[in-house]
């Protein structure tokens, strides 16, 4: 996934939910972005601050928080943490199944979770 974009995207989205409100500015934006991604929070901040000029997002700050990838076990529901790493040879801390049933719970998302505005 490209980050110029996800930028787009997220810019998109927080331009999007100040429309047809009384704001002047956005100067905070919220993000939660999963370790699956592969986005680097520095990157985007660079992105936005171009792709942002002239608009109501101008100079506003990135917050990003940082998602661990948890995965589900699909034969005893436990939830677990891994590593970007691990993901490939994942292993249920629960039930050591040798064949593992897994689904992605978080990790992959970027997602906007608050806008600060004046
Ligand atoms: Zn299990």
């Amino acid at each position: 996934m490209h980050e110029l974009q996800v930028t787009e995207q997220i810019l998109e989205i927080a331009l999007k939910h100040v429309e047809g409100q009384d704001v002047s500015r956005i100067v905070n934006i919220h993000l939660r972005i999963g370790d699956l991604t592969d986005l680097e929070g520095e990157w985007i901040q660079h992105y936005f601050d171009y792709l942002s000029k002239g608009t109501l997002a101008e100079n506003a700050k990135l917050e990003i928080e940082q998602v661990p990838i948890v995965l589900a076990c699909e034969d005893c529901g436990a939830h677990f943490k891994v590593t970007k790493h691990e993901l490939g040879e994942a292993k249920c801390p629960e039930c050591q199944d040798d064949e593992p049933n897994f689904r992605m719970i978080s990790g992959r998302e970027y997602t906007v979770m608050n806008l600060e505005v004046v």
